[in-house]
């Protein structure tokens, strides 16, 4: 990863007030943060901190599944036995659920994604110009596989105010095929035409590459590295998470034991929104098991102040995690982190932009 990059991620982050999994997973599992975290006067300064925050009602990210269509297979993904409906939303829906959640809170970042693939909607980027045209501070970020985006969709793209897109690869020439059932060649060439475009045309749209490590394609994760990081401005990975017990074959096992789990971020911060316009607890929950009401129908904030959101809220700040689907989510671990992601943003952020004007002196 290039410093001028790192500055702009951390620049990107700070203004959307969180970190992303990439770099909490590196704090906790590379520094001394895993000590730290564990440590009795963390835990009595970050519940002070937790009461703190939630005592406000204030979600900064939306996160809006356009269409949970997937043209993918993937062998880490769920999606084959999702059993919900599958549809694409309209731009009508779209706009109503957008208008209906920023009029009501100072959302910093929409992220196009639920669970499906958001080109497989023809009407993503009209979507996208939206949110430009209607919210211009509001950051547009997603997340793709790029088997989709021909030539035409991303010149359009390009010329939307698209703040960061992510390519999920997941494998070599070697196994991408065998890893998300799609034609290597094609999905290359779309991405290397947005990434070259994206470069030639000065745009500003920051660049992911991510993968995630499996028993298939863990042998050529350097060579990954080495031919993306060419082009991108990251390439990340992850370990497979099993979808809140949505994947049997997939047993997730944390790098590190934390002590305490807890609240989770999500139910303050996030607003997750699925294809019929229901509010739903968290992109962990695929199935849209738990609904707390329709955007299409009820006021954003009359469903956030409703008994069982709060009930569910409350729960968590006792660290009680009866959910059925909180019980047995993997993100536990982050949870120690995330109520502080934003000073550790503009920590990392200053640190960076020091580390970037020494080293243009030498
Ligand atoms: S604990 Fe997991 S399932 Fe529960 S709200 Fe957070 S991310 Fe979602």
């Amino acid at each position: 990863m290039e410093i001028g990059y790192l500055v702009k991620e951390a620049r990107y982050y700070r203004k959307v007030t969180g970190l992303s999994r990439a770099i909490k997973r590196f704090l906790l599992i590379q520094t001394p943060m895993k000590k730290i975290v564990n440590s009795l006067l963390y835990s009595w300064i970050y519940g002070r901190e937790i009461r703190k925050k939630t005592k406000l009602d204030n979600p900064s990210i939306l996160q809006i599944e356009n269409t949970n269509f997937c043209n993918a297979r993937c062998i880490m993904c769920p999606h084959v036995s999702m059993k919900r409906k599958q549809r694409t939303m309209t731009q009508e829906e779209f706009e109503k659920i957008i208008d209906n959640v920023l009029s009501s809170y100072k959302i910093k970042r929409i992220v196009m994604n639920g669970f499906g693939e958001p080109f497989v909607d023809k009407g993503a980027v009209e979507k996208i110009e939206y949110v430009n045209k209607k919210y211009p501070s509001v950051k547009v970020d997603m997340f793709t596989n790029g088997a989709l985006l021909d030539k035409q969709t991303t010149d359009k793209l390009l010329k939307t105010k698209l703040d960061r897109i992510t390519f999920s690869i997941n494998g070599t020439k070697k196994n991408y095929h065998k890893i998300m059932q799609l034609n290597y060649d094609d999905t290359m060439k779309n991405v290397m035409y947005f990434l070259t475009e994206n470069r030639r045309r000065r745009k500003r749209i920051l660049t992911n590459i991510s993968l995630m490590i499996l028993d298939d394609n863990t042998k050529d994760i350097k060579k990954f590295i080495k031919f993306w990081s060419q082009f991108a401005d990251s390439v990340r990975f992850y370990p497979p998470n099993d979808w809140a017990g949505g994947l049997k074959n997939i047993i997730y096992k944390t790098p590190f034991s934390i002590d305490k789990r807890w609240p989770c971020i999500y139910l303050w911060n996030n607003i997750t929104v699925d294809v019929n316009g229901n509010l739903t607890m968290c992109c962990r929950d695929y199935e849209s098991k738990v609904i707390f009401g329709n955007l299409l129908k009820q006021d954003i904030r009359d469903i956030r102040n409703s008994i069982k959101f709060k009930e569910l809220q409350d729960n968590h700040l006792k660290h009680n995690f009866i959910d059925p689907v909180c019980n047995v989510c993997d993100i536990r671990f982050e949870s120690s982190l995330d109520w502080i992601c934003e000073s550790i943003s503009n920590l990392l952020y200053s640190y960076l932009v020091i580390y970037e004007i020494i080293n243009k002196r030498d």
